[in-house]
């Protein structure tokens, strides 16, 4: 193909596409076929949304989720995703009703059907948390009301901007104290019966602080389980301390959604750079979420916009990108998670020829030897793992991983060429399925012990390097030999 000079867009397609594709299964998505389809257009993760749907619809999901992961002979992650207490209305005569603006209409507490002029609140105390002149926002926002007077149970309002609203779309309070806990009865049901199911992670909605997920951490220990925790970011609360959420989380999810309703949607774009850095800088995987392809739920292309925001999100070096209407309900969901990975892809074959992957990680202390703090081991491995596969052009990076810990640490410094990390445990695995250029396989316990074997068997089970090429193999614990070698090696083919 010809280029116009000056302008080079490099037609790379790196083998294993590094951000990961995370889809959100809806009645648009669960039939086997489309499931099937979406698998092969390239998810990592699905995302069951507790908001919707009953119990036993999440279990048949679960069950066609790992039906369709073993047919595609690979891993795929699930994610439970809490719904927190995001408030959200009840449902409606007929699905929904139309708010015309300047007319009155009442939500209400009680719990009743709604109609028109009548919203219910799932909420049971929203009467108690807003005063006159509040705003309750609807639908992400697009809908807006105003309140007048509070009377009982029933709060009357003013539509400042109408259109339509269907059953359970969204509520937000954003300039009202909200008393609700972050973990509500229903998300502890729900979480219970997710963990039950043998999800992969639990996301948690509304997280404003690290107590909300060590909170959760505790339901989880209390059922012997220990599913990794999804901090959602879309609270101003929480932005004032992500860094002790990052701490206690196992990965965040920039839920652009309810934070472009919470916060000014100007401020989108700068806090979203901004998390994804801290998270890298932090070893937690991060999601980019919501809206990334919305007119894709009607159209089969998506806009300009929309493509040049997945690109960005790939750019800054998010773990994820995530797709919500798009596949949950939407007309052409493996169309958009096609368009997904082509964008992605695109992009990270630019990155990877312009050596920019490095870039996607910012260590301020590395040439600040004398204030910087000491690196822990793990992460000083992983620096030079990434060092190495740069400075060596190499072909693959080899993890053998216990818990995934070693995985996620490589992954978080962003290396140039693929990693593939073998665990004899399918939990592992999945989990690693999250993590930003990493391949899961499982391999015997006994072949995780010995790593040079199992570099030796990777290379050639899955043609990662030819004669004369290299790849590197990342020493954790070896718990068989004697005392514990860590390092870093090349392996020579
Ligand atoms: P939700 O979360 O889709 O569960 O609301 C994501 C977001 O708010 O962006
Ligand atoms: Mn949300």
């Amino acid at each position: 193909m010809s280029r116009i000079s000056g302008l080079d867009i490099a037609r790379v397609t790196l083998k294993q596409r590094r951000t990961k594709i995370i889809a959100t299964l809806g009645p648009a998505s669960w039939e086997r076929k489309t499931l099937h389809q979406l698998v092969s257009a390239g998810v990592d993760i699905f995302r069951l949304n507790f908001s919707h749907g009953d119990h036993a619809g999440h279990r048949e999901a679960m069950k066609r989720i790992r039906i369709a992961a073993r047919k595609a002979d690979r891993y795929i992650g699930v994610m439970a995703d809490l719904c927190g207490p995001k408030i959200r209305v009840g449902k409606f005569e007929g699905g929904g009703i139309d708010l015309v603006q300047g007319e009155t209409v009442i939500v209400t507490s009680r719990a009743v059907k709604g109609a028109p002029g009548l919203i219910p609140s799932q909420y049971r105390r929203i009467h108690e948390d807003v005063k006159k002149a509040d705003l309750i926002l609807l639908d992400d926002g697009n809908l807006m009301l105003q309140v007048d007077r509070v009377r009982g149970r029933d709060i009357e309002c003013t539509v400042v901007h109408g259109g339509r609203l269907k059953d359970h779309k969204g509520l937000n309070l954003p300039y009202s104290t909200v008393s609700v806990a972050t973990l509500t009865p229903k998300d502890r049901k729900d979480a219970r019966f997710a963990i039950g199911l043998g999800v992969d992670y639990l996301a948690l909605s509304f997280v404003r602080s690290a107590k909300c997920v060590t909170s959760l951490r505790r339901l989880i220990a209390k059922e012997g389980a220990n599913t990794a925790i999804v901090a959602k970011i879309e609270k101003p609360q929480a932005l004032t301390c992500i860094r002790d959420i990052l701490d206690v989380s196992d990965a965040i999810m920039v839920a652009r959604g309810d934070l472009g309703v919470e916060m000014p949607v100007e401020e989108v774009p700068l806090i979203q750079g901004e998390l994804v850095r801290l998270a890298i800088e932090a070893n937690t995987p991060v999601i980019m979420a919501t809206q990334m392809l919305e007119s894709m739920v009607e159209n089969p292309r998506p806009t300009r916009a929309e493509v040049t925001d997945v690109a960005t999100a790939a750019q800054l070096g998010a773990d994820a990108v995530m797709l919500s209407a798009e596949t949950a309900v939407g007309a052409y969901p493996v169309a958009a998670v096609k368009t997904m990975n082509r964008v992605v892809r695109l992009i990270e074959g630019h990155q990877w020829k312009h050596g920019q992957f490095d870039k996607l990680t910012d260590h301020a202390d590395l040439g600040d030897a004398e204030g910087g703090a000491p690196l822990s081991l793990p992460e000083a491995l992983s620096r030079a793992t990434s060092l190495l596969s740069r400075g060596l052009a190499v072909r693959a990076v080899v993890v053998p991983t216990n818990s995934g810990n070693t995985a996620r640490s490589v992954s978080a410094e962003r290396p140039a060429a693929p990693v593939f990390c073998f665990s004899d445990k399918d939990d592992v695995c999945r989990r690693a399925t999250l993590y930003w250029g990493v391949t899961p396989h499982k391999v015997s316990a006994k072949l995780t012990r010995d790593p040079p074997a199992l570099a030796r068997w990777a290379i050639s089970k899955f043609e990662l390097a030819t004669k004369g090429q290299t790849v590197l193999l990342v020493w954790d614990t070896s718990p068989d030999r004697d005392g514990s070698q860590r390092g870093v090696s090349v392996v020579e083919v």
